[in-house]
């Protein structure tokens, strides 16, 4: 069985303060079970307090949203997984569009900072999506096979089974046109399939695959009705405390169902 999982990207938004706020306004409010896992990614210089403020007890994991290969050395202005480590990250979200996009991130660099996150037990989400110019011309399963196989190529099963991978359509996130059920299962289909080929049928029967790409409070009941989709990676939705906690009442109530 695969718990859902819901992650908040908060990408470049909210100080140190401003997070321990929202994390303090949030963490007794959160459904707490087994049946739901979440994890908040700040920023890196909120990891500090939104660690702090979730104290030791909370069901609320500490995610980053990005990390450098190297584990130290003069890389100036990068963060090595031993730093989130030592900071109490247990997952990282790697290969997010905006990284790719904006920063350059290609699939081989993407490659080598999961094997970090791996060797040093953080536990990788791993975005891929395809543009609307890519869908529009039928390539999405073909995008999505090669970010598969340019980020997980000659990985071995055990650590193929570490990662969450999260199918996020470029032309969904944050734009307010969220991908339908039936294009986000059509897509988390052709992944476990891509996985079952590549690895093992049993990992891609066990391996999460999230959906993002504007998912709110009015949406995400929909998308968890099918058990093709393990969870939620979240942006703008995530950084209103009320909107936060109706998404995670809701993944609630139908995790305890699956
Ligand atoms: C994201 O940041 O990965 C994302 C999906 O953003 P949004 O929910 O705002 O579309």
């Amino acid at each position: 069985m695969r718990t859902i999982l819901i992650v908040g990207n908060w990408k470049m938004n909210k100080t140190a303060s401003e997070a321990a706020a929202f994390v303090h306004e949030i963490v007794h409010r959160l459904p707490a079970s087994p049946a739901v896992e979440y994890v908040i990614a700040p920023p890196f210089t909120a990891l500090e307090s939104v660690r702090a403020a979730l104290g030791s007890s909370s069901a609320i994991h500490l995610g980053a949203q990005n990390l450098y290969w190297e584990d130290r050395g003069a890389y100036t202005g990068e963060i090595s997984a031993p730093m989130l480590k030592d900071l109490g990250c247990r997952y990282v979200i790697l290969g997010h569009s905006e990284r790719r996009t904006l920063f350059g991130e290609q699939d081989d660099g993407i490659q080598k900072k999961l094997r970090a996150a791996l060797a040093h037990e953080l536990n990788p989400i791993l975005c891929i999506g395809e543009s609307f110019s890519q869908r529009k011309d039928g390539k999405t399963e073909e995008v999505l096979q090669k970010q598969l196989h340019g980020a997980l190529a000659g990985l071995s099963l055990h650590s193929v089974a570490a990662i969450t991978v999260a199918y996020e359509p470029v032309w969904a996130i944050g734009t307010g046109t969220a991908a339908t059920t039936d294009q986000a299962v059509s897509a988390h289909r052709a992944i476990r399939t891509f996985l079952a080929e590549t690895w093992s049928a049993t990992i891609a029967e066990s391996s999460r695959i999230l959906y993002g790409g504007s998912v709110t409070p009015q949406n995400i009941d929909t998308l968890l009705q099918s058990d093709q989709i393990d969870g939620a990676l979240i942006g703008g939705a995530c950084l209103q405390a009320d909107s936060f906690v109706t998404i995670a009442n809701v993944a609630q109530s139908i995790g305890v169902k699956r």
